[in-house]
């Protein structure tokens, strides 16, 4: 089943909450809807289950116009962050609930809802823990129950909000591979709102970035992690460091040092910014003729995968350099030394953005 969202409006009183905002999920695939805390991703899951009615716009599943559908019709399956589970009812019944207050003529037989809950605690592989309550579980496992309970009623379209936000870091990664892979089995066209970058890159088919109300870019995690649209998916996107800079002539300015700007279509501008990520610079001991300005180093920390390297520019900015051990060993570096810093690539926008 598509999702389609078009040029949906919504404010709360004086408050424009979201503006124009259209969408398409394609069936069977993963949307996450990436973006800050108050950018409105979930007011747009809202919209999308029924929850909430648009100002303007449609919601369309299927083809089929929802907008006006109230929640109960749509069959959405809904996990949010603090999906309480029924704490007076095992893991079994949870998940059987859904399916156990339908009307006797669509509620399917005790042993037909017996198999479908088996079989979906096996996906959540949560098998062995059928008779446990919720207080016997953790925080991981209660999210895993949730999700089933949202599947047991064979919903049209999945929505997740934030469901692993409560959870702390290690079992958020362990569920973030674990819902790919359920995901990659059962291809039911889901929706999943996170403020993490790192998750919606690994998670998702596609990713939407939302910024303030509204789209910022829509493209595959590659696409938008290299070729991000806006220094504001640039930004959002990981670790970044800004030069403020200018074109003349097709070149930027990094302090004295040009560079060729690669882009054809970047016009000369008084305002331009120039965006590097910290491993897609590099620290070399002499210029030798490269494209490189001078810095020295403020700070070393080599615990970790990269090596951070924390300069201040020539012109007085400071950056941050990620090398690979291997690079930063054959180098030999020492706080208080004077180097060169040259970059591999780097991302320019020339309009007066805010950022
Ligand atoms: P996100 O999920 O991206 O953090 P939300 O969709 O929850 O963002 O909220 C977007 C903005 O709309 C926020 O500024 C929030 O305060 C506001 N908002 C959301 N729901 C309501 C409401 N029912 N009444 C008033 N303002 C709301
Ligand atoms: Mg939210």
């Amino acid at each position: 089943m598509s999702i389609q969202v078009r040029d949906i409006t919504k404010t709360f009183g004086a408050f424009t909450a979201l503006r124009d905002v259209t969408l398409e999920v394609p069936p069977g695939d993963l949307l996450a809807l990436l973006g800050p805390s108050g950018s409105g991703k979930t007011t747009l899951l809202r919209i999308i289950s029924g929850l909430e009615v648009p100002d303007s716009g449609q919601v369309l599943v299927h083809g089929e116009d929802v907008t006006d559908q109230p929640l109960r019709d749509r069959r959405v399956g809904f996990v949010f962050q603090h999906y309480a589970l029924f704490r007076h009812m095992t893991v079994f019944e949870n998940v059987a609930f859904g399916l156990r207050v339908r009307p006797r003529a669509e509620r399917p037989s005790k042993a037909e809802i017996r198999e479908r809950v088996m079989r979906l605690l096996q996906l959540v592989q949560l098998e062995q823990l059928t008779h446990r309550y919720p207080s016997q579980l953790s925080g991981g496992q209660r999210q895993r129950v949730a999700l089933a309970r949202a599947l047991a009623v064979e919903p049209k379209i999945l929505l997740l909000d934030e469901p692993f936000g409560a959870l702390d870091a290690k079992v958020r990664k362990e569920l973030r591979t674990w819902l790919r892979r359920l995901h990659d089995e059962i291809h039911v066209t889901s929706v999943f709102v996170t403020h993490d970058q790192e998750e919606a890159l690994e998670v998702a088919d596609r990713v939407v970035i939302m910024n303030e109300g509204r789209i910022e870019q829509v493209g595959s995690p590659e696409e938008v992690y290299h070729h991000p649209k806006t220094p504001f998916v640039y930004n959002f996107l990981g670790n970044v460091n800004l030069f403020h800079s200018r074109v003349e002539n097709g070149k930027a300015y990094l302090g004295n040092t040009l560079i060729e700007v690669p882009k054809t279509g970047i016009h000369d501008s008084r305002e331009a910014k120039v965006f590097i990520r910290p491993h897609l610079l590099n620290i070399e001991r002499s210029q030798n003729g490269r494209t490189a300005f001078g810095a020295r180093i403020l700070h070393l920390n080599p615990a970790g995968p990269m090596v951070k390297v924390e300069l201040e520019t020539e012109w007085g900015d400071n950056i941050l350099v990620e090398l690979s051990q291997d690079r930063y060993r054959t180098l030999g570096l020492r706080k208080e030394e004077y180097v060169y810093v040259s970059p591999k690539e780097f991302q320019v926008y020339a309009e007066d953005y805010s950022i």
